[in-house]
């Protein structure tokens, strides 16, 4: 495949974007080349524009469960947009979306939109402080929640795969707030709890993790954080930016039984437009401006196109009895196939999965946190990314990233995946 028209973009595009893009993992730093610029894409694929078709596995890092432009998500962002695109004032489009998302979620009964999960984690904490009345938080190495400056410390996704976990620009008054945790390790987590007793607002966490590479909690790890977090009036915070509407209709909440204090969304949300949302109980969420003191706003907040887009993506997946299993059911048979080839081509690798996020590690021992996932070997992702994308095969540019199945790819798309794993094995 060639990519001629991709690097000219790029090239033009550096001139004038810090890095030729808008976010820093597009950069294909981690992986080496230049990015590949998207003309179109249409359920299962992109396509490029010197005209390749790829198989895409990121889909948006995320939103596009159901495939890329999604009529019933067009449709009714066109529709829409003939309307006027923004007023600054309430629609009852957000009504609307606010009460689908609560009937599908457990344990939330009201919800606020913003404009990314990265606005959404950072006002569920800000959101935790003041209703606690405590400075400090706990998150988990190599858990990503967005670029806001208390969530920089030792993140995972683009800030590990730059090797720049710690921002400069974040202050060290913000930092000492954010306490570190090891990623299912309940001990270390209580350590933390016991050291600093009463001062802790919120806990918060990736059920999944899926910006260290796919970890899943190990069973057990967040029932236990539940327990840590009620004996010590400590709000859990579930970022289900990634998990939320993918891995169940009811998100990570549902799958494990385990109740958070507040949710945070994004992506899957706003089914591709720029949207996120965070999400509690009537107790917690009236803290909020205007009714409580905690002050948290936006000009472009339930923007009647994302919230357009966001309720067609909810109701066509509300609708779908059975997206979840059979989205789970495409990605079990893609870890079958892909465990087959790298057996049998005798690649040292880790599967991790739950549902529809999948990565491969290519470390030996089983991968659990961030230091067992930084333990892979980085060389040997470079080369299967790009030998997948020379057999039409797009993953996300970073060993750090997880994949994203999409319920638009066929089997048939899954057996071709396969193969170009098959292939490009044999050389790694
Ligand atoms: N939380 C998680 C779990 C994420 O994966 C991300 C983005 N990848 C964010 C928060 C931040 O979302 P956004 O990029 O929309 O600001």
């Amino acid at each position: 495949m060639l990519y001629q028209r991709s690097s000219a973009l790029f090239a033009e595009a550096e001139k004038v974007i810090p890095g030729g893009v808008n976010s820093p993992v597009r950069a294909f730093k981690g992986v080496g080349g230049t990015p590949i610029f998207v003309r179109r894409a249409k359920g299962a694929y992109l396509y490029d524009e010197d005209g390749n078709r790829l198989v895409d596995y990121i889909n948006s890092w995320g939103p596009m469960i159901l495939g890329h432009a999604f009529d019933p998500v067009v449709d009714a962002v066109t529709q829409r947009a003939k309307s006027g695109t923004s007023f600054g004032m309430p629609t009852e489009l957000e009504t609307q979306i606010a009460k689908l998302a609560i009937s599908m979620v457990p344990n939330i009964d009201k919800i606020r939109f913003v404009n990314s999960g990265t606005e959404a984690c950072m006002s569920a904490i800000r959101l935790a402080r003041g209703y606690t009345k405590r400075d400090k938080i706990i998150k988990f190495a190599g858990c990503y929640h967005g670029h806001s400056d208390s969530f920089l410390i030792q993140a995972g996704s683009g800030a590990s795969t730059f090797g720049v976990p710690n921002s400069p620009g974040v202050t060290q008054g913000t930092a000492k707030d954010t306490l570190l945790a090891r990623y299912n390790d309940i001990e270390n987590v209580s350590a933390l709890v016991a050291a600093n007793p009463n001062e802790i607002a919120a806990i918060i966490i990736e059920p999944v993790a899926g910006n260290m590479g796919c970890i899943p909690p190990v069973p057990g790890f967040l029932e236990s954080l539940r327990e840590l977090c009620t004996a010590n009036g400590i709000l859990l915070i579930f970022d289900e930016v990634m998990t939320g509407f993918r891995l169940a209709k009811g998100g990570a909440q549902e799958l494990y039984d385990v109740e958070a204090d507040i949710v945070a969304f994004g992506k899957v949300i706003g089914g591709g437009l720029p949207v996120g949302a965070f999400a509690a109980r009537n107790e917690i969420m009236n803290y909020l401006a205007p009714v409580g003191p905690v002050y948290q706003a936006g000009t472009l907040s339930g923007n009647p196109l994302a919230m357009a887009a966001g309720l067609a993506m909810l109701e066509a997946l509300n609708a779908d009895a059975e997206i979840f299993q059979r989205l789970e059911e495409k990605t079990a048979y893609l870890e079958n196939g892909i465990r087959e080839v790298l057996d049998k081509n005798g690649v040292v690798y880790t599967i991790n999965r739950k549902g529809s996020m999948i990565s491969v590690h290519f470390a030996p021992d089983v991968v659990t946190d961030f230091t067992s996932a930084a333990k892979g070997d980085n060389d040997t992702f470079k080369k299967f990314f790009h030998g997948l994308l020379a057999e039409g095969v797009y993953i996300a540019p970073s060993a750090y990233e997880t994949w994203f199945i999409t319920d638009a790819l066929t089997y048939d798309d899954l057996d071709f995946t396969i193969a170009a794993i098959d292939k490009v094995s044999k050389n790694l």
